[in-house]
């Protein structure tokens, strides 16, 4: 069934290719970027038979963050479609068993300044979800595991790429990403972001740290919202070391580990600070063995979300200093921050500038949120790069049952990036 899908559609791949000449053409900043970006849109409708394909191929091989196999698989499909629309081969990036994917396209090896797109290939969903969850298109509703979150975003940003690729085309069939501009464009794909990119962390901030921009691929809010800001997320678990006794014998003999949880559960309850946005909330708690027991040790977990890394300090300093209340207990905090916040701040400019190409694409007018929801993004933003997020399919439900992509908006966010990368490289040319 896929396979027949494909060869469909490999068609009209080629009919794209041959149809959009004139499009390609006026991406050169001939002096008219108003008439030739609002062509982007259109040679983005002609990609959408392909983009679709390209989000089934995808969405049909399941890849579960934490199956190695899986998601080594789906980075070989990946790597195949980057091929067919970059006409570049990726490096492939395996660190501790996960694969990440890495496009240098019109950069020099080491060069600054470039543009960073960045897009994840795993999935929260588990193998077999296919069967309760099959892909389909419907009444103009895509739907399978992982299609909004963010399996379209990442066909958006080949497509994006491609036709900016084909923009710069110098002859002999291959693409022009050497006249990208200083830097040109990475795009990297990883493999372990639905984890909190344990491997990935570090490559992801190294390219950032060397790029003017970070474009992220993530699913964007309501109404295809961009996302302008994200909190900044902390985990803890706050253990009890107690001693147990018999709790009908000699109680007193014990130090009740349950008790001491209950004076910290409160204590770091109240680290939360409503009006600057920041919720300290104890999750998963455990503690003791059986009824008649006084606990020797228990524990609990906490999530930490906040807007600016001020907070976030300041609850790490308080995490850091709790004190035991049940005279002999013992205290064991582990954790840390694990994302910083994605601030307003990072994102202002290039979502200004993403709000004047939709305007020359003659796209509705963008619209921002700020969500609890850490990505990538939060990395980028951390090491000082500017970043926007929110980039990827309009639709809904992600990490639930009902996540789908609404496909008449594909062609639309499609030329958007296209459009914002053509920009972000012009500033640096002109
Ligand atoms: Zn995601």
């Amino acid at each position: 069934m896929a396979k027949q899908a494909g060869a469909r559609h490999a068609g009209s791949r080629r009919a794209v290719f041959e149809h959009t000449g004139l499009e390609h053409a006026s991406l050169k900043h001939t002096g008219h970027p108003q008439a030739g970006r609002a062509s982007l849109v259109v040679a983005m409708e002609r990609r959408l038979p392909a983009i679709l394909a390209d989000i089934e191929t995808l969405v049909r091989c399941e890849s579960p963050s934490s199956v190695a196999d899986a998601v080594s698989r789906s980075a070989d499909l990946v790597a195949a479609l980057g091929r067919h629309h970059l006409r570049t081969e990726a490096e492939r990036i395996v660190i501790d068993g996960c694969a990440h994917l890495r496009w240098r396209l019109g950069a020099e090896p080491g060069s600054a300044g470039g543009v960073l797109v960045l897009a994840h290939h795993d999935t929260v969903w588990p193998l077999g979800s296919l069967e309760a969850h099959p892909f389909s298109v419907r009444d103009g509703v895509l739907r399978g595991p992982g299609c909004f979150d963010m399996k379209a975003g990442l066909v958006l940003a080949l497509h994006a790429l491609a036709e900016l690729g084909r923009a710069g085309q110098s002859g002999a069939g291959q693409l022009g990403f050497g006249q990208l501009g200083p830097g040109g464009v990475t795009l990297l794909v990883t493999g372990d972001e639905e984890l909190g990119s344990p491997t990935s962390r570090g490559l992801i901030e190294a390219e950032a740290a060397r790029c003017r921009a970070a474009l992220v691929l993530e699913a964007s809010a309501d109404g295809g919202a961009l996302k302008t800001a994200r909190k900044g997320v902390s985990l803890y678990e706050v253990r009890a070391v107690g001693r147990a006794a018999h709790a009908g014998l000699e109680p007193e003999r014990g130090v009740n580990a349950t008790v001491e949880l209950a004076h910290q559960v409160l204590a770091v309850a109240g680290l939360a600070d409503a009006a600057l946005g920041t919720t300290v909330t104890p999750t998963a708690l455990s503690s003791g063995t059986v009824s008649n027991t006084v606990p020797a040790t228990g524990a609990f977990s906490v999530d930490v979300r906040m807007w600016d890394a001020g907070e976030q300090a300041r609850v790490h300093a308080a995490m850091s200093s709790l004190l035991p209340v049940v005279p002999d207990a013992v205290l064991q905090v582990t954790g840390g921050p694990n994302r910083p916040p994605l601030p307003a701040s990072s994102s202002e400019r290039l979502f200004a500038l993403a709000s004047s190409v939709a305007a020359e694409l003659g796209l509705a007018p963008l619209t921002a949120a700020a969500v609890g929801g850490a990505s990538d993004g939060n990395y980028t933003a951390g090491v000082g790069t500017p970043t926007l997020d929110g980039l990827g399919a309009v639709g809904g439900g992600a990490h639930a049952d009902n996540e789908h992509v609404l496909v008449d908006s594909l062609p639309g966010r499609a030329a958007l990036l296209a459009a914002l990368i053509d920009s972000l490289l012009t500033e640096v040319t002109t």
